[in-house]
């Protein structure tokens, strides 16, 4: 009974974990296959800018196709990608897909709009990322300044010693540097102040509960104001209600993601976001006030 119980339990939190993504996890040889044949699918997901409500950026975030051509969300194939050293191959898959998007849907030249994109612990380790991605976006005419590189907190550490000579070159390079998940590793604040991140994205379980619990609540507030001192931008992520990005607004957090604005959308539908949501957004910030 107890096991029963345990299972039970393991799944419901593997449950509500994965949210709406597909939940089965993607075979070796179909990840490789969808990597090595561009079957991939990027779907962005804004980011507002809560002093002046304008879509301000868009995070990055991959899905790979199956053999049925069904979007992969990456719990179903990340492990596997970590595992088998196929990071590589995956961001060089991602970068080739944003730069297709981008060069097909959007104008290139828009100074003011940001693309976040993901990476793995194991690319901490790769002392030619930064001439690498460098690379990439020059050749595609697309300026680092417009890039931000996401890493999470905990992959930042596990890789400190490289990690930060990798992080300093890629700022020397113009790139912005986001520290992701924040709150779910085991950063030391000197550590922090040490690497050159020009962002700091708050984690959702700690967005999540700051409208029903306190200690979430000041836990928020005081990381905002430190990453302020640092000259960090703030990004909050996994905003879902009115009420809980009126919280954050209160809280003087810079910039707001989330199902409550938006949910990751294919580049045709963020064109049309783009495009027409302006009213949308208003409407969603004055619902907080
Ligand atoms: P992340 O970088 O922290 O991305 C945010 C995740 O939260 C995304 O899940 C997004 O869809 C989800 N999310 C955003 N707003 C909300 C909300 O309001 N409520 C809820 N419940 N969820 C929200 P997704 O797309 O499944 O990605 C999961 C993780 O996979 C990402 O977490 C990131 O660590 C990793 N990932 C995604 N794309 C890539 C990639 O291209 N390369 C690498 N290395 N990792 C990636
Ligand atoms: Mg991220
Ligand atoms: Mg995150
Ligand atoms: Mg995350």
């Amino acid at each position: 009974i107890l096991q029963n119980h345990v299972r039970q339990q393991s799944h419901d939190l593997t449950q509500s974990f994965l949210d709406d993504s597909i939940q089965t996890e993607m075979p070796l040889d179909e990840v490789v296959f969808a990597l090595s044949n561009g079957h991939i699918e990027l779907h962005y997901q804004p980011q507002i800018c809560l002093s002046n409500n304008k879509v301000t950026g868009v995070e990055v975030l991959c899905r790979l196709l199956d053999g049925d051509r069904k979007p992969v969300y990456p719990n179903g194939f990340i492990d596997v990608i970590e595992a088998n050293g196929l990071n590589e191959l995956l961001l060089d898959c991602v970068i080739t897909q944003l730069i297709n998007d981008i060069h097909t849907h959007f104008n290139t030249a828009d100074p003011f709009l940001y693309w976040s994109i993901n990476v793995s612990a194991l690319d901490l380790d790769n002392l030619d990322l930064p001439d690498t991605l460098a690379n990439r976006f020059q050749q595609a005419d697309i300026s680092p300044d417009n890039i931000v590189i996401e890493i999470t907190e905990s992959s930042a550490i596990k890789h400190l010693h490289t990690g930060l000579d990798i992080l300093a070159r890629l700022r020397l390079k113009q790139f912005k540097l986001s520290i992701d998940d924040f709150g779910t590793g085991t950063a030391v604040l000197e550590n922090i102040k040490r690497m050159p991140f020009t962002e700091l994205k708050i984690d959702k379980t700690f967005i999540e509960k700051i409208t029903s619990d306190k200690r979430s609540a000041s836990l928020t507030a005081d990381t905002i104001h430190m990453a302020q001192h640092l000259n960090m931008k703030v990004v909050a992520e996994g905003i879902e209600d009115a009420k809980t990005a009126k919280k954050l607004i209160e809280m003087g957090c810079d910039i707001a993601q989330g199902y409550y604005f938006a949910k990751p959308m294919p580049a045709t539908k963020l064109i049309e976001y783009l495009d027409n949501n302006q009213e949308l957004i208003n409407k969603r910030i004055e619902e907080c006030h």
